[in-house]
């Protein structure tokens, strides 16, 4: 059995999941649809928004996030392909910076502002 404080809303229910002998997901312990889609989620393929930064050719990091959830298995692969890229102009805050960071078309977008020392 597994164990997941639902996050979805602030009640914070603690969903239990296990397989019966029959192969289905059990779920207990959660209050609502959305906990149940949760809990299942987190249980057969969960998913976590990326929050990282790309580096600038002026030094300064520019902070950055997936544009939605990306599979957790991606968390540590995306970064280290982001690395090699350096953003060399104006970038505003909310603009997508990568378009498809998990081949599922989940866009990278800026959460600042990336401004140039010349600009
Ligand atoms: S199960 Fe439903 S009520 Fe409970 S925390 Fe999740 S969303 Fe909120």
């Amino acid at each position: 059995m597994a164990e997941y404080l639902c996050i979805v809303c602030p009640l914070g229910c603690r969903a239990q999941v296990c397989r019966e002998d029959s192969g289905d997901l059990k779920i207990e312990g959660v209050s609502c649809k959305r906990g149940r889609d949760y809990a299942l989620q987190e249980a057969t393929a969960p998913r976590r928004v990326l929050t990282t930064t790309l580096a600038t050719a002026w030094g300064r990091p520019l902070p950055v996030r997936s544009a939605a959830p990306i599979d957790k298995k991606l968390l540590r692969e995306v970064p280290a392909r982001l690395a090699a890229l350096v953003i060399d102009h104006r970038v505003e805050p909310g603009q997508v910076v990568v378009a498809d960071i998990d081949g599922q078309g989940t866009a990278l977008v800026a959460t600042a502002a990336a401004t140039p020392p010349s600009a």
